[in-house]
């Protein structure tokens, strides 16, 4: 994995780390061997060191692990998304407009949506909400009157209420129907209200998208009309004086579509049933192509579950040369086109960075292995196979004899044939010729599969001062790739392999994915750790799901979060707009129903009946009661620096 390359440059660690083929032209490896971040691709003015960033943060006295949010990375999402529209419906002649909206599910957080709806202005960019939650947030957030807000997932009578009410101040909600029973609630209710619905139906599609979400589509989507639901729709709202409200056709056939074929086809489908709503009288004036726009995680740009076969650009033109050419062939006008691009828009604006606290080897501790009277004779078989390594002919061989020695000898101990002392040499000598045996293979042709998996078993793992299920949830629940590599040091060569683990009590809070020169590995280069000098590694495109995901799994809660702009004048090219403050352990144990007041009054009781009763004296007892309180105040996550 490792290589050893006459002199490390800067292009070996964009070799084995990739980053530029996963960073989207925001994210570089500088030659200082620092990440560098452009927030414009393209503009080198402005290039932000994520060293300069860790400094300042420190600076603050902010600790890590903490969310860094480069707002200037979301607004240029947004204006990417909304002018590669723009290009293609110029470029193809189309003769309706775009009016995209941001599915809040993705991130809700309220700068990030702030910043999303102020970039959009001038594009009418509008929102999209799934739940009472989020239409009550985009109620108060979405004020542009040009732009839609719509509104998916599953609704009852308030749900109704509240989008009337937006209809009433003059905002253009667009009522999604899901299933057939809401469209009787909705034309209910904006009867007894005497406010006009603008409404959306949403199709099953028959097209399945690729990946992990293909379940989106299909015959048992859990969401959307069947083709006869959505005659039956449009024929009852007819008979209900109210056909002319029938305005939006929607349809997500799932997130992160990984292959583009899908997105053709989900077009071809939704412009025929569009065409043909057409043509029965239903002169619907949107097509809403959902979500789905996929990110490169992984950089191999290819149909794996981490990636995608195409660009945003592809993606865009196939959305509106498809919607085109449908409707050109029908003769029915070309709609105003949607989409609910979420994970595009968000996932590159912000990463972790979080520090190595430590390191983890089984092979790091070695005991004296020399003979003594009256050993086992295992101990001395395996000394044997150390001592007379370079005259073995077969490696296969070898590592079958060591690894058959070293589980005969855990079975003799735990039968109290071998002392726990001779177990200790056992397990010494055995690592010391797997790692001579690591060093061996590396200069042969064939490497039989077992000893492959040696690199793996000699790798370090790297604590990581964060935890999984917080901040990567899905790389835990549905093994999702997201690019992991450190922040400084790319100019040296990475000559240690290792895993990354969490701070959690759980064998699961670990990530053992990464993308390494091209391909999928489960071990990362890294750096040695020195002493004196803390390593900081970032997880990057979390901006996605992953940021608003994360559970309190070991009541490890909220990361703290800095909000980072460009500034051109500024010599680092940018500054620390706002410091958000993680969870703090009051914030955790509170949501778990526990009254942290309560909770110190108590411990300050029983230190001072230990004082009392002489067990301390008083000054200590003091700074023991002041000391509980003030953990009680602090960040859940490990103070780091502190000797
Ligand atoms: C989740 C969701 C989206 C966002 O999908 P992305 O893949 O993040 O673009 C859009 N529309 C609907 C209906 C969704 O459920």
């Amino acid at each position: 994995m490792v290589t050893q390359s006459a002199k490390w440059t800067i292009a070996d660690a964009e070799r084995v780390y990739g980053v530029s083929r996963w960073g989207g032209g925001y994210f570089h490896i500088g030659e200082n061997g620092h990440v560098h971040v452009t927030p414009e691709p393209g503009n080198d003015n402005i290039r932000i060191d994520m060293k300069a960033v860790i400094d300042e943060i420190k600076q603050e006295g902010i600790q890590f692990p903490v969310v860094v949010r480069f707002h200037d990375v979301l607004r240029n999402q947004v204006e990417t998304l909304n002018k590669a529209f723009r290009k293609s419906i110029e470029d193809f002649k189309y003769q309706g407009q775009y009016r995209g909206v941001y599915p809040v599910k993705v991130n809700q957080m309220r700068e990030v949506v702030e910043e999303v709806v102020d970039a959009g202005t001038p594009y009418n960019y509008g929102l999209e909400a799934g739940s009472k939650a989020e239409l009550i947030t985009v109620l108060a957030l979405n004020t542009n009157v040009g732009s839609l807000t719509i509104l998916n997932g599953y609704k009852d009578k308030e749900f109704m209420q509240l989008a009337l009410l937006g209809t009433k101040l003059g905002r253009k909600m667009v009522v999604v129907v899901e299933k057939y029973s809401e469209l009787l609630l909705l034309v209910k209710t904006a009867k007894e209200l005497g406010i006009e619905p603008t409404i959306g139906v949403r199709s099953k599609m028959t097209v399945k998208g690729r990946g992990k979400w293909e379940g989106s589509g299909g015959d048992r989507a859990k969401f959307g009309l069947t083709i006869t639901e959505i005659i039956k729709t449009a024929r009852y709202l007819e008979s209900e004086g109210m056909g002319h409200c029938l305005k939006l056709l929607h349809f997500h056939i799932g997130s992160q579509l990984t292959d583009i074929r899908a997105v053709k086809e989900a077009i071809n489908e939704g412009a025929r049933i569009y065409a043909e709503l057409h043509k029965m009288g239903f002169p619907l004036e949107y097509v809403d192509v959902g979500g789905g726009l996929g990110i490169d995680y992984d950089g191999s740009n290819s149909t794996s579950d981490s990636s995608r076969n195409y660009s945003m650009d592809e993606y865009v033109a196939d959305v509106v040369y498809g919607m085109k050419e449908v409707c050109d062939l029908e003769a029915v006008p070309h709609p105003t086109l949607v989409s609910e691009s979420g994970r595009a828009i968000t996932a590159h604006h912000s990463c972790v960075i979080t520090e190595i606290v430590g390191e983890i080897r089984s092979n790091s501790a070695e005991i004296d292995t020399s003979e003594k009277d009256g050993e086992h004779i295992f101990v001395k078989n395996i000394r044997y196979l150390a001592d007379h390594f370079d005259e073995q002919t077969s490696l296969q061989e070898l590592f079958n004899d060591a690894s058959e020695y070293k589980e005969k000898a855990v079975d003799a101990f735990k039968l109290r044939v071998l002392s726990l002392e001779e177990l200790g040499k056992i397990e010494t000598l055995y690592w010391q010729i797997m790692v001579k045996l690591q060093h061996k293979y590396r200069s042969v042709d064939f490497v039989p599969e077992q000893l492959q998996e040696l690199d793996y078993s000699l790798s370090s793992q790297y604590l990581c001062n964060f935890s999984v299920f917080q901040s990567a949830a899905d790389t835990w629940a549905i093994d999702q790739l997201l690019p992991v590599v450190p922040l400084t040091r790319m100019n040296e060569e990475p000559t240690v392999n290792c895993s990354l683990v969490d701070i959690t009590c759980d064998s699961d809070g670990k990530i053992d994915q990464f993308t390494i020169e091209r391909g999928i590995s489960d071990i990362l280069p890294v750096h040695p750790l020195k002493p004196d000098e803390p390593y900081y590694v970032g997880l990057f495109l979390t901006g996605a799901y992953q940021d608003v995901m994360g559970d309190m799994h070991n009541l490890f809660g909220r990361l703290s979060e800095v909000h980072i702009f460009s500034y051109d004048d500024d010599p680092e090219d940018f500054y620390i707009e706002e410091f958000v403050r993680g969870s703090s352990v009051t914030d955790v144990l509170s949501v778990m129903q526990y009254n942290t007041k309560a909770m110190a009054s108590d411990v300050k009781k029983l230190i001072d009946k230990h004082v009392a009763s002489g067990g301390m004296n008083p000054r200590e007892g003091v700074r023991w009661t002041d000391f509980y309180e003030s953990c009680l105040d602090g960040y859940t996550y490990l103070k780091t620096g502190e000797k």
